[in-house]
């Protein structure tokens, strides 16, 4: 059976080697380029499932290429990173990706990190619901945001999970730290700046959605 296509980019070709062999019982086709050039132009074309996105490649390296990927779609992005170390990098850049995993790591392992991957965007799809602020509609299975007339928007992965959870709670007053362990997760390492940044990120695209602050607390979007 075809499960659908995994893009690895990825600059050794021995993990591709390993990967296919692994992806391929498991029902997955790998489909491996060596850069990241060649990543981008191929992500274009195809329609894989996932990207598993080397963070140290020749030329363009992994941050630059998961923002860009970011920038046009919402596609779960993997990180490979060679050392423990770098994983502060990824989060603390915030670029958007949805895991990682550190090498030398098991291919059953990174299997195991997809699937769990493609369940979490699969999920979100067949919850999808609205909620309405303003006038404006949250649609959680495009992941965009409708004014009450005009174009959708389309804030990124981290800056919608932020709207989505205010006004999940609206009219409920969110501290910083409830706000980053419920959209960054508990393991995030962040500081509680990181919300205030994606906030006023999400004021300056999202400009008829009140998202007050209240100070010395947190955030609220009011209720009604
Ligand atoms: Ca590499």
């Amino acid at each position: 059976m075809n499960k659908g296509s995994v893009l690895l980019i990825e600059d050794e070709e021995s993990i591709g080697e390993m990967l296919t062999t692994v992806f391929e019982r498991e029902g997955f086709r790998v489909v491996h380029e060596l850069t990241g050039e060649d990543g981008l132009r191929r992500l274009e074309r195809t329609e894989p499932l996932v990207v598993l996105l080397d963070l140290n490649l020749p030329g363009m390296d992994g941050v630059e290429i998961c923002k860009r990927i970011r920038g046009k779609s919402e596609i779960p992005v993997i990180m490979l990173t060679a050392r423990d170390t770098e994983i502060d990098k990824i989060i603390g850049l915030e670029i958007g990706a949805d895991d990682y995993v550190t090498k030398p790591f098991s291919a059953r392992e990174l299997v195991a990190r997809v699937k769990a991957v493609l369940r979490r965007s699969q999920d979100r799809v067949d919850d999808r619901r609205f909620i309405e602020v303003a006038g404006w509609t949250i649609d959680s299975g495009r992941r965009e945001v409708r004014p009450p007339d005009g174009e959708p928007v389309r804030p990124t992965a981290k800056e919608f999970d932020l709207l989505w959870y205010l006004a999940d709670h609206k009219g409920l007053v969110l501290s910083r730290a409830q706000i980053l362990e419920a959209v960054w997760g508990y393991d995030y390492f962040g500081e509680t700046r990181t919300v205030d940044v994606h906030i006023r990120q999400l004021r300056k695209k999202l400009e008829g959605i009140p998202i007050e602050t209240v100070w010395g607390v947190g955030y609220r979007i009011e209720a009604g």
